[in-house]
């Protein structure tokens, strides 16, 4: 099951108004609540009195049996805590998908992606890629070779890239500034050279050991500026 709870969140103009946080998402029984993740309305609220939208930032567990997905979602804020959490996240994992479960659940856990998550374009991102069977670690590396051969990113305040889709043969990458906001720039990859990338990890590790560490998968672990803290 899913658990929801309501919040009261206040906009910026003083309106207030109530609205449903997710604190654990089943996206085999509340499919609704995974496409929200997708088309990036989950936690995103309207003001019903000037209509700016708030971003309701949320920890919470999402799990997928059916796509073998388990992802510990935290604030973006709670990144410099992420080792911690993604110790965390390993033994709920351990405890409820693997040494407790019942053996069906063993069964498909096996190969479960178990990732932890900064933010809802975290987790949409974490969402595309494994759908679209696009190794995680392989694109994060893919997305620091090409902030570092590309300056003038960098040089138009570009800190981070996400997934945003994966169209044919090509990733499309939305460039992130410090403020965690879209940035005008949408890059293209070749899926091709992630799946290359994808059979050479401990190459990519020994190249770039911060980039991974237990479930945590970031480019943004690599010491870089987080985006949304100024
Ligand atoms: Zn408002």
């Amino acid at each position: 099951m899913s658990i929801t709870r309501a919040d009261t969140i206040t906009c910026r103009c003083g309106a207030a108004q109530t609205v449903e946080v997710v604190e654990s998402l089943n996206a085999v029984r509340h499919p609704h609540l995974r496409a929200r993740v997708l088309d990036r309305t989950l936690h995103a609220y309207p003001c019903p009195a000037c209509g700016a939208i708030s971003i309701v930032e949320a920890a919470f567990l999402f799990v997928d049996l059916e796509r073998g997905q388990l992802l510990g979602v935290h604030p973006a804020g709670s990144r410099g805590d992420a080792d911690r959490l993604g110790r965390e996240l390993v033994t709920i994992f351990e405890q409820r998908l693997r040494d407790h479960a019942p053996a069906f659940v063993r069964a498909r856990a096996r190969d479960c992606l178990v990732r932890i998550c900064f933010g809802a374009e975290e987790l949409r991102e974490k969402l595309v890629a494994d759908d679209a069977g696009v190794d995680d670690l392989a694109l994060e590396a893919a997305k620091a070779d090409l902030l570092a051969t590309t300056p003038t990113l960098g040089a138009a305040g570009v800190v981070t890239l996400v997934l945003d889709e994966v169209r044919d043969d090509r990733l499309v990458l939305i460039a992130l500034g410090l403020d965690g906001r879209p940035h005008a720039a949408v890059l293209e990859v070749e899926r091709r050279h992630v799946d290359e990338l994808a059979g050479r990890h401990a190459e990519i590790l020994a190249r770039l050991p911060a980039l991974a560490a237990g479930p945590h998968v970031s480019l943004l672990r690599l010491g870089m500026v987080v985006p949304g803290r100024e």
